[in-house]
């Protein structure tokens, strides 16, 4: 755990300057950019485990790092903001954040999602063995390449669709809660709300139920949904 090197990118020099005491005292190494177009330059260099990301900041916002970023670094990004909107939250997540912290926070819980999303980004560069492809019906989702394609047609994904569609397509025939995909898919700690699983099983569902004129995702009254081939 210890030693594990985390960027803050954050114009708010006192707040820049708690989460970097905080980070150390629990034995992160801790770099800081103080502005989106240095942030994003620190953070391409590759040599962070995480980052936290202020939403707005001067000369580049924070979603704009993150989307420019995402073109060629699958590190972890946990987004910091005063906003609390669903739809903030959902297009920071859309565009490839890992995790969402609305200000003002307590460190505590900064700290247990540092945890998680560290977590998950080993558990992710662990290959899974001889299993690189998932099926359904026309569906097909590699897991090396990141695709999906329907009849050999790509569908594109963003990243949490892509963790979405894996979770649903290795539990197909199951019905899954929405809470179990929350937990699974944004982290066991992500405190989140629900509607978060509802908006992107309508994204999922625009992009392969309604386009291709088919119905996988079903919805469970009351209960969540279900991923399942009917012929
Ligand atoms: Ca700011």
């Amino acid at each position: 755990m210890a030693g594990e090197k985390i960027l803050i990118i954050e114009d708010e020099v006192k707040i820049s300057r708690f989460i970097e005491l905080e980070l150390k005292y629990e034995g992160y190494a801790v770099d800081q950019a103080f502005d989106g177009r240095s942030g994003l330059e620190k953070a391409i260099s590759g040599e962070y485990d995480l980052l936290l990301l202020d939403v707005m900041l001067p000369s580049l916002n924070g979603m704009e790092v993150l989307r420019r970023l995402r073109q060629n670094s699958e590190v972890p990004v946990i987004m910091l903001t005063a906003k609390d909107q669903i739809t903030d939250k959902v297009m920071g997540l859309d565009i490839g954040a890992d995790d969402y912290m609305t200000k003002p926070f307590a460190i505590e819980e900064l700290l247990a999602r540092i945890r998680v999303a560290l977590k998950r980004k080993k558990a992710v560069v662990q290959p899974q063995q001889n299993k690189t492809t998932l099926s359904l019906g026309s569906l097909t989702l590699d897991l090396d390449k990141y695709t999906l394609t329907y009849n050999g047609e790509f569908i594109e994904l963003t990243k949490k669709e892509f963790d979405l569609m894996r979770y649903l397509m290795e539990n197909r025939n199951s019905v899954l809660t929405r809470d179990r995909i929350l937990e699974t898919v944004w982290g066991y700690d992500y405190f989140g709300d629900t509607n978060v699983v509802d908006v992107y099983i309508r994204y999922l569902r625009s992009k392969i139920d309604d386009k291709y004129d088919i119905k996988l995702i079903h919805t469970v009254r009351g209960v969540g949904y279900v991923l399942k081939y009917e012929q």
